[in-house]
């Protein structure tokens, strides 16, 4: 008999200070960015992490990895593997393409995640 192992782990969420106020202030992450909270079990501020979340923006001064808030749970988190088969092919491509992007470390969520922790991550 094959017994199916599911490995548990901390999954994260990065954001920058603005993102962190409000999340405190919340106790979970609301707010969506692309209609999703974005989530990885990258814990480490550092460029690999930077680039295989995609962490970057040209458009906003603010460093999205300057805070990192645990996930209370796992239950509401959703692979982006298993996202990605019923989401828009356009999306999930534009996102899948950026230079040092890592899908496979990525999850999503649709609705709020309470989060256990917000720290400092710098
Ligand atoms: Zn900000």
């Amino acid at each position: 008999m094959t017994r199916l192992t599911v490995r548990r782990r901390d999954l994260f969420h990065w954001t920058c200070e603005h993102g962190a106020d409000a999340i405190r202030r919340d106790g979970m992450v609301v707010k969506p960015h692309l209609g999703l909270s974005w989530w990885t079990d990258m814990d480490k501020a550092d460029r690999h992490t930077r680039a295989a979340c995609v962490l970057t923006s040209n458009t906003i001064k603010c460093d999205r990895m300057q805070y990192r808030c645990r996930a209370v749970s796992f239950g509401l988190l959703i692979p982006w593997s298993a996202y990605a088969v019923d989401a828009d092919p356009a999306f999930v491509e534009t996102l899948e393409q950026v230079p040092g992007a890592d899908p496979s470390r990525w999850w999503v969520a649709s609705e709020p995640v309470p989060v256990s922790s917000v720290r400092y991550a710098r």
